[in-house]
C-alpha cells in the first residue's frame, strides 16, 4: 500500500518504561494503575528516577523495590551525585543491592537551584556520572545504564567532548546509555554513528517521550537542549484546549518516530511513561508489543 504501517515489525522488540516515584496517595493511584497495565507487555527492565538534589531517596528505593517485587519485572533505581558524598551514595547503593536491585541508571542530577544554574559538585561527593559509575562498581557488580545526549548536554564544552564522557562512563562500566529524548530522527542516527566511531559498542537506547503538553515540551526541552522541529509545533497548533486530539497526535508522532528508528536498525525503546499507561500501551500496541497472558495473569489486582 506504500503505507509505512503496512511494514511488519518483528516480534523482538525490547521496550524499557520510566517512572518517577509519586508523591501523595492520588499520584501513588496513577502510577499503581500504569504499572498494571504496562507490566503484562512485559518490559525488558523498569525504571524509577530519583528527584532533583535526591529529594526523592526513600520514594525512590520504596518504589523500584515494590515494582520488582509486584512485577517480577528488573526495575532500575535512578542514583545522581548530587547533594551527597560518596559514603552516603555508596550505602544507598548498598541498600539497593541488599533489596535486589542489580540495576543502576547513574546520573549527575542537576543543581537544586535548578537546571539552567551552574552546576558544582558536592564536597566529598561523586562529580560528574562517570565518577559515580566507577564508585557503584566498587559497591557491588551492578548492571548499570548512563545517560546520553543526541543533541549534546547542554551545559558540553562541545559535542566531541560530550561523547568523549559518554566512552568514559562506558570505559567505567556502564553497558547501556539511554537518551535524552529527541524528535529529530536523523541527530540520534549521526550520534549513533559518531558513538561508534568513538569505540562505543553498547546500546544507545534512544528515549521516546510522547508529548502531551506541547507547551510544557518546549519548556522541557529548551532546558534539556532537545529541539522541537518546526513540523511539530505546527502538528500541535491550535490543540492547547483540545487534549483529547493532543493525545491522539502525540501517539502518531510517536509511533512514526519508533518506525522511522526500526527502519535504521533500532530494536529497543525506553519510554518517558509520565507515570501514565494509555499512550504508551497504544504506542507499543502498534509497535506490535503486545500484553502476554501469563504475565497479566500473574499480576495481583491494581490498587484501587
Ligand atoms: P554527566 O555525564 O556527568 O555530564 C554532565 C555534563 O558535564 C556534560 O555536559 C558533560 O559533557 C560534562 N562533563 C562530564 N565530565 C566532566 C568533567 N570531568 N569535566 C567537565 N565537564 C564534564 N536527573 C535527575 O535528577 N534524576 C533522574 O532520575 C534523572 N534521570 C535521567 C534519565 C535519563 C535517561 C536522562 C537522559 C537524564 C536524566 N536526568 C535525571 C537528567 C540528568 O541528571 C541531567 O541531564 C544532568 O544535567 C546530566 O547528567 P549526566 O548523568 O548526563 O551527567
Amino acid at each position: 500500500t506504500g503505507l509505512r504501517l503496512d511494514v511488519p515489525l518483528p516480534a523482538d522488540l525490547a521496550v524499557s518504561f520510566e517512572f518517577f516515584p509519586p508523591k501523595t496517595e492520588k499520584m501513588e493511584q496513577t502510577l499503581w494503575q500504569a504499572v498494571h497495565k504496562l507490566a503484562p507487555l512485559r518490559p525488558e527492565f523498569v525504571s524509577v528516577t530519583y528527584g532533583a538534589g535526591g529529594t526523592t531517596r526513600e520514594r525512590t528505593h520504596a518504589t523500584v523495590c515494590r515494582l520488582q517485587k509486584e512485577t517480577g519485572i528488573p526495575a532500575a533505581a535512578h542514583l545522581t551525585c548530587v547533594g551527597a558524598t560518596r559514603e552516603e551514595i555508596d550505602a544507598i547503593a548498598r541498600t539497593y543491592w541488599d533489596s535486589g536491585i542489580r540495576h543502576i541508571v547513574a546520573l549527575r542530577g542537576d543543581p537544586p537551584t535548578g537546571v539552567g544554574t551552574a552546576y558544582e559538585p558536592h564536597p566529598g561527593g561523586y562529580a560528574y556520572a562517570a565518577d559515580l559509575v566507577e564508585g557503584l562498581k566498587r559497591v557491588a557488580d551492578f548492571e548499570i545504564s548512563v545517560a546520553a545526549y543526541p543533541e549534546s548536554h547542554p551545559q558540553a564544552a562541545s559535542a566531541a567532548h560530550d561523547l568523549d564522557n559518554l566512552k568514559r562512563k562506558i570505559d567505567a562500566g556502564a553497558t547501556r546509555a539511554i537518551t535524552q529524548f529527541f524528535f529529530d530522527v536523523g541527530a540520534y542516527m549521526g550520534f549513533v554513528e559518531r558513538a561508534a566511531a568513538a569505540g562505543i559498542t553498547v546500546p544507545i537506547v534512544p528515549g521516546i517521550l510522547p508529548i502531551t503538553n506541547f507547551t510544557r515540551a518546549i519548556e522541557f526541552a529548551g532546558s534539556c537542549g532537545a529541539a522541537i522541529p518546526p513540523w511539530m509545533a505546527d502538528l500541535f497548533s491550535g490543540l492547547d484546549d483540545d487534549p483529547d486530539t493532543r493525545q491522539l497526535v502525540a501517539a502518531t508522532v510517536a509511533v512514526e518516530q519508533c518506525r522511522l528508528l526500526h527502519a535504521e536498525g533500532i530494536g529497543n525503546f525506553h519510554f518517558y511513561t509520565l507515570n501514565r499507561a494509555e499512550l504508551t500501551v497504544g504506542i507499543c500496541h502498534m509497535l506490535g508489543v503486545r500484553p502476554k497472558r501469563e504475565a497479566a495473569e500473574a499480576l495481583p489486582a491494581a490498587a484501587s
